[in-house]
């Protein structure tokens, strides 16, 4: 059945990937697959090093006349998801997953293909060992347990690799260079307050910014999307102690799911005076 992926060009590639796909590879459940890249790159007689954490970093010289030219670090993820059909028989513990070409596409019977992040690994491996292929010093770095909590990359420890520029070989398009991304971090903070009486002649009011059309941090980042944090913010800011309204004490809530651009953002206030039509005119943003 794998056959027919095996006869694929460039047949270095689709051999690899076949090879890759012989190993289960559950995320935290690496061991073997870890054990067959070390030993992959010990066979090519290349420096091959597993670190603490399960990664493994396989260095190769540069080719003839490019020996020192600045490194580079490929990278890719050596665990996949192991998913199947209701109606699939499969051991994921012990089956090498079984593939077929379907027209212009490869495909996996019944299971994932493991196409994430396994043609990144083969692609690093074709050139690991290819020995037509110019390029410079190259450090394979090929990390653990991407799919549930990077904690591979995480753990990496610094001073294992030269390189200054690393290339991510774990993307959904093979005819685009992303040159950055979205970072993402989570932060919890928590604090302590005493509430008080409100004095006399205060009113309380809750400023909403809402029906933004939010969006993704990471795929649409770009598009220019008001985020409600943000604006919400602005609007304090800017009107803060000034006499259309003045805000003594605030409280701000936004937000959904992690990834998101926040899009309701809601404050809670309290002022002497309305605030003015200005204010309200000037904020009507969609
Ligand atoms: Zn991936």
């Amino acid at each position: 059945m794998n056959e027919a992926v095996r006869a694929l060009e460039p047949k270095a590639l689709w051999n690899h990937f076949a090879d890759l796909n012989a190993v289960p590879r559950a995320s935290k459940k690496e061991e073997r697959v870890i054990q067959f890249i070390k030993e992959f790159g010990e066979k090519l007689g290349l420096p091959t090093h597993v670190d603490e954490a399960g990664n493994v970093i396989i260095k190769k010289p540069g080719t003839k006349g490019k020996e020192r030219m600045t490194p580079v670090a490929l990278q890719s993820h050596l665990d996949m998801v192991h998913q199947k059909n209701n109606d699939t028989n499969f051991n994921f513990d012990t089956d090498g997953i079984k593939m077929k070409v379907d027209g212009d596409w490869v495909k996996a019977d019944g299971t994932t293909l493991g196409a994430d992040n396994g043609i990144g690994v083969a692609t690093i491996m074709s050139i690991l060992e290819s020995k037509d292929i110019p390029h410079p010093p190259l450090e394979a770095l090929f990390t653990i347990d991407e799919e549930t909590g990077m904690t591979g990359a995480f753990e990496l420890k610094g001073g294992l690799l030269d390189a200054h520029i690393m290339l991510n070989l774990d993307t959904e398009d093979d005819d685009e260079l992303t040159i950055g991304c979205a970072g993402g971090v989570d932060v919890t903070a928590t604090g302590k307050y005493a509430s008080e009486a409100a004095p006399q002649g205060i009113k309380g009011y809750r400023l909403a910014v809402k029906g933004l059309t939010g969006g993704h941090s990471g795929t649409e980042i770009h598009l220019g999307r008001g985020n409600a944090n943000k604006l919400m913010n602005r609007i304090l800011l800017e009107n803060e102690g000034t006499a259309s309204a003045s805000l003594p004490s605030r409280a701000v809530a936004s937000g959904t799911r992690s990834h998101g651009k926040a899009s309701p953002a809601s404050a809670c206030l309290r002022t002497r005076c309305r605030p003015s039509p200005r204010t309200s005119k000037h904020y009507a943003i969609r």
